[in-house]
């Protein structure tokens, strides 16, 4: 496990220690149930409260504005479906098409259940033009539900303008901000978003920890009833999860200024590009996470790669999965108008901050190297098998 160079930080990441030892305690020591109302269980609330409030003080709301849920899935199906229940005669839908599964497949679900769901276009370079918001918007429109940066590419969506726009059409909006949450300033006060989805494990918290921003001014119907959660959401709340969640905002908060994840990404990209033949930056490369870049790498796939850079220790990500032993190039490439074959072509890797420059270092010198021999035994054209997330 020690020789292992992640980077792979937009599948999920490795837990802080410091969210490790908040964990462990609530895990071995803080067992009571937050609901009860003798000592142990006023513990466990208090630690809720704690968290709530450094997850609030990142996203720049008011604590009881933040409901905690089991992961970002969770977060978006319950802002997707209370949008719709709001107003059974709103049943149209604005989304892209290069939005996470959780939303594809949900929207998707709707679509068959008689909502409209217009899927907007992305340009060539994974980018959303906001007027095409504008257009697509309608009276019956009841939800804007889009991504604040794509986990495939990083590339960002101008949500501030988006808001804008959802607004003045009386719509409400949902952010999918699972990769942008912690990595870019965000001050939800006054933003105009309605909802907006967080994720625990994509900031050094665990898995299976999620939360959800609604606006105080929005009426709420639960996915899941029950009285916990101010009775926004049934179930009681994994607390040794939330309470790691809140240390992991306190963190990612303290580390949003640093610029050091964006140095290595971009110490990478440059060495990579300059070291390759015939590689190219997958999407904008202005208006980007900081911790990701998705690459092409002609006449290769990425199937055949990723086998060859886990055999070296390396993990990250390819531009197309593999479900039910076929392989589909990444849809979010597709959408950008990319043949299969340069889809099939594409590594996804994305930086955290337990990585090193040493990290950076070895990856320079096992990626081309594997790139060379891909190329040596499969040339272009030649059909080899890929995989990512
Ligand atoms: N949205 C985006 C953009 C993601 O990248 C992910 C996870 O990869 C999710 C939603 C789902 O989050 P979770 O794994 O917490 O359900």
């Amino acid at each position: 496990m020690s020789t292992v160079i992640y980077l792979d930080n937009n599948a999920t990441t490795r837990i802080a220690p410091e969210v490790f030892e908040v964990m462990t305690a609530w895990l071995r020591d803080g067992y009571g149930n937050p609901s009860s109302g003798y000592a142990l269980g006023r513990a466990a609330l208090a630690a809720l409260d704690a968290a709530r409030a450094q997850v609030a003080s990142l996203a720049g709301c008011r604590e009881d504005e933040i409901l905690f849920t089991s992961c970002g899935t969770e977060s978006i199906n319950t802002a997707v479906q209370t949008a719709i229940a709001l107003d059974p005669d709103k049943r149209h839908i604005v989304t892209s098409t290069v939005e996470h599964s959780a939303t594809i497949k949900l929207c998707e679900h709707l679509a068959q259940r008689g909502y409209e769901i217009t899927w907007l276009p992305v340009d060539p370079f994974g980018r959303l033009d906001p007027c095409q918001v504008a257009e697509a918007v309608r009276e019956d429109t009841a939800l804007v539900t889009l991504l604040w940066a794509n986990n495939e590419t990083g590339v960002l969506f101008p949500v501030a303008e988006i808001a804008e726009i959802a607004r003045k059409n009386k719509s409400l909006f949902h952010v999918d901000a699972v990769q942008a949450f912690g990595k870019l300033p965000l001050t939800l006060e006054d933003a105009g978003i309605h909802f907006l989805s967080a994720s625990g494990h994509k900031i050094h918290a665990a898995k299976g920890v999620g939360a959800l921003y609604v606006n105080r001014r929005v009426r709420f119907t639960p996915l899941l009833r029950g009285s916990q959660e101010n009775a926004r959401r049934g179930g009681t709340q994994n607390v040794a999860s939330i309470a790691g969640f809140g240390k992991a905002a306190e963190l990612a908060a303290a580390h949003l200024d640093d610029p050091t994840i964006r140095h290595l990404r971009d110490e990478f990209e440059a060495r990579i590009l300059s070291g390759v033949p015939d590689c190219t930056v997958n999407g904008d490369r202005d208006s980007r996470l900081p911790t990701t870049t998705n690459l092409s790498f002609d006449g290769i796939a990425s199937e055949g790669a990723l086998i060859l850079l886990d055999e070296r220790g390396l993990c990250c990500s390819a531009g197309s999965a593999c479900t039910s032993g076929s392989i589909h190039p990444s849809h979010v490439l597709k959408a950008m108008g990319f043949s299969n074959d340069r889809a099939r072509a594409s590594l996804r890797f994305s930086f955290g901050r337990f990585n090193s420059p040493d990290d950076v270092a070895k990856a320079c010198e096992i990626v081309p190297s594997i790139i060379e021999k891909l190329r040596t035994i499969s040339p272009v054209g030649s059909p080899v098998a890929t995989a990512s997330s």
